[in-house]
């Protein structure tokens, strides 16, 4: 079946694999991946709201008469994971050790209630919510999973976006879900948690399995660009902290002094360049080396 026989939002990738993506501007929504297998269906990730799960939901039935069996998240944010509960149980949900514990955490019921109030559409989408955090949660860097004729390899993303990350990588389609630890066209969030040299670590080992097509968390599918894009910001970033370290500057000086033309008119770029300024001082000063220039 076509993309686009599955609605507006979705594409295809490879044969079986489809992509619900890059719904709006200015910020691209959260992506969600339907893999299809010969012993049930993978979803990796389940919209960006109730409407857009139940989008998927009713694509999959299109697909195939098959159920979800498995949902991978790439990490543990409302926009990824707030569409368990449509397909959880029968299917079993999986994301590294500690995505539980983040998920309910942060749950809020006034988010839900807010989001009840944007339009009867999404109340009516809404309606039966619950969390589900993910039912299996595995620890050390990775975690086969295998599904009819698929192979399914998650990797541990550490913590570099939220307290659980996991990106997901098909050998044999040679297709990567990359999560969010980069991003194109836009500034990502960088909170106090996350530190910018893992950040580069996971990039590079993702860079180096020349995947045919990368799935970022947010906006359209992509390639390595992506990470050369994001690696560079982040190099370019470390690099101009450094040399404003170096003058004797404070982090309240670097803060408010730092330039980072090239990248300042991508979207959220103002709002969250400050943020990652400080990850780059917190880096440095921790005993990163980067050469300034
Ligand atoms: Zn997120």
């Amino acid at each position: 079946m076509r993309g686009q026989d599955l609605g507006p939002h979705f594409t295809k990738i490879k044969d079986g694999i489809y992509v619900q993506t890059a719904k709006s501007t200015p910020t691209a929504l959260a992506n969600a991946s339907i893999i299809l297998t010969s012993e049930g269906v993978v979803l990796v990730d389940t919209g960006q709201n109730a409407i857009d799960s139940r989008e998927i939901a009713e694509a999959v039935k299109k697909l195939t008469p098959q159920p979800v069996r498995f949902i991978i998240d790439t990490e543990t944010h409302p926009d990824h994971s707030y569409g368990h509960w449509l397909f959880s149980p029968p299917a079993v949900i999986i994301n590294h050790e500690g995505a539980g514990a983040e998920m309910k955490q942060s749950f809020n019921q006034k988010q839900i209630t807010d989001q009840e109030n944007q339009s009867p559409e999404m109340k009516a989408a809404l309606q039966g919510f619950r969390l589900i955090p993910p039912q299996i949660e595995y620890s050390g860097d990775k975690m086969t999973l295998r599904s009819g004729e698929r192979t399914l390899e998650l990797l541990n993303l550490g913590t570099t976006h939220s307290l659980a990350n996991t990106a997901v990588w098909l050998p044999n389609e040679r297709v990567l879900f990359a999560g969010a630890v980069a991003i194109e066209g836009q500034i990502n969030t960088i909170r106090p948690f996350t530190n910018i040299p893992d950040m580069l670590a996971m990039m590079k080992m993702m860079r180096a399995l020349n995947a045919d097509v990368v799935i970022p968390a947010h906006g359209p599918p992509t390639t390595n660009k992506m990470f050369d894009f994001y690696a560079g910001y982040l190099q370019t970033l470390l690099q101009r902290v450094k040399k404003l370290m170096d003058e004797g500057k404070t982090l309240d000086q670097i803060k408010a002094e730092l330039r980072m033309p090239e990248y300042e008119n991508l979207n959220m770029a103002k709002e969250r360049i400050p943020g990652t300024a400080e990850a780059a001082y917190r880096a440095i000063k921790g005993g990163y080396s980067v050469d300034s220039k």
